[in-house]
């Protein structure tokens, strides 16, 4: 069992240095034999009990008391999010062991005007569509200087260069939704020819922008924009949109590796048809019941007001989670969609308090904080919405240099998470 490494000793030292910190205690299980427990923190240090040491931020290793070891572990912040573990393996979803460091994962919904079709018109929103066309290029500037991993999960009907290539890439069934409004078959009549005459529906000049970046993963958000709860979005035509969405991206050298579902909607089903087209992560939902996904009809106002609220006001908790395995894929489930900015003083002060609130959760549990928007959220008044996000990423520097967390694709998150498994982690299911 080995102490604090000479980087995290003397990263703590730093961070007590910057007086945002006072000294804390780390608390320690190297135990290889305890990988699988490790995601269990507090619960498990009560069951490894000898592998638990006190290690202050200088380094020093001090030898506890067992009845230290378990107040602890029933007192630690962790202990309820780690009941909710316990809950979750019982129940059969496997919970990989915990690494040594929190992470933290942003992922980009890329989509223009397919992600909005239904609720939009270019009329009212067209001017955040054509935003993002500033905002893509601000953020890999961003995320550049501040050496931050992204996964831009992006519908695949942007990566077509002209309307006879969208054309020829269309999957073989398409989706029959009971409301046909939300097929974006129907609007394929109306779209221009290619980027330059139509900007609102064709991206690949973003995305080969993206491709260029380091760090930055090009996930998908389907091919379609399909939804996977409405009546009509069935498997087997899912399986035809995910097909078509594999091919448009292999044509451009791209394996794809993560996805984030449109409006989060998902099941098991659709899961194991991703695994199949050997996807390993997704973006499930934060586990709460006005988070929880549905299709257009239940999301009623009580529970956006909730969501609303929430991202103000703690209503749910910091919403960091380990990774957990469904189907064969990686859950690298939601922290916190980033709102758009609006107005200024108290709301934005609480809004980011809440997000980096939930980072420091995460840094010290050495879970994950997952936070996701559009691109589009950015469209209008980016130079605000800029700002709020490298706040929230000056904020992680301090968590990275204070706790070690780092910023990591979902696709590198899987990765680490599934080769835990490989290296003896908990199985899954
Ligand atoms: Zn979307």
């Amino acid at each position: 069992m080995g102490g604090l490494t000479r980087d995290e000793a003397a990263a703590g030292a730093a961070a007590e240095a910057t007086g945002l910190y006072r000294p804390h205690f780390r608390y320690d299980l190297n135990s290889r034999h305890f990988a699988g427990l490790r995601s269990l923190t507090s619960w498990a240090n009560i069951g490894s009990i000898a592998a638990l040491r006190r290690i202050d931020v200088q380094g020093q290793v001090e030898d506890i008391t067992p009845r230290q070891r378990v107040f602890h572990a029933m007192t630690s912040p962790g202990s309820l999010a780690a009941l909710a573990d316990a809950i979750l393996i019982l129940m059969g979803e496997g919970t990989l062991s915990r690494p040594q460091s929190g992470r933290f994962v942003i992922s980009l919904d890329f989509e223009l005007m397919w992600g909005v079709r239904d609720k939009r018109s270019i009329a009212d929103y067209g001017r955040n569509i054509l935003g993002v066309r500033q905002a893509v290029p601000a953020l890999l500037a961003l995320f550049a200087e501040h050496n931050i991993a992204c996964t831009w999960a992006t519908v695949g009907m942007l990566f077509f260069a002209n309307k006879r290539d969208l054309l020829a890439g269309l999957p073989e069934q398409r989706p029959r939704y009971t409301n046909p409004r939300l097929s974006p078959y129907e609007t394929l009549s109306e779209i221009g020819d290619n980027e330059d005459t139509d900007p609102y529906w064709y991206g690949l000049s973003m995305i080969e922008r993206i491709m260029d970046c380091p760090r930055q993963e090009i996930g998908t958000h389907t091919f379609s924009h399909f939804y996977c709860l409405e009546a009509g979005g069935e498997t087997e035509v899912f399986r035809s949109d995910m097909e078509a969405a594999c091919a448009v991206a292999a044509r451009r050298g791209l394996d794809l590796a993560s996805i984030a579902f449109p409006r989060n909607q998902t099941t098991s089903a659709h899961l194991a048809v991703c695994r199949d087209f050997g996807l390993r992560a997704f973006r499930g939902n934060e586990r709460i019941w006005f988070h929880r996904a549905g299709s257009n009809k239940d999301q009623t106002l009580v529970r956006r007001s909730f969501r609303f609220a929430d991202s103000y006001i703690p209503l749910g908790g910091a919403y960091d989670r380990d990774p957990i395995v469904v189907e064969g894929l990686v859950d690298v489930t939601s922290s916190r969609f980033l709102r758009p900015t609006r107005g200024g003083g108290l709301s934005e002060r609480l809004r980011l308090k809440r997000i980096t609130s939930a980072m420091d959760t995460a840094a010290r549990q050495r879970t994950v904080f997952h936070l996701w928007w559009h691109p589009h959220n950015f469209g209008i008044e980016l130079d605000r919405n800029l700002a709020f996000l490298r706040a929230i990423l000056n904020h992680f520097h301090l968590l990275e240099d204070s706790y070690g967390m780092r910023s990591m694709t979902m696709a590198e998150t899987a990765n680490e998470a599934l080769d835990d498994i490989r290296t003896g982690g908990l199985t899954h299911q």
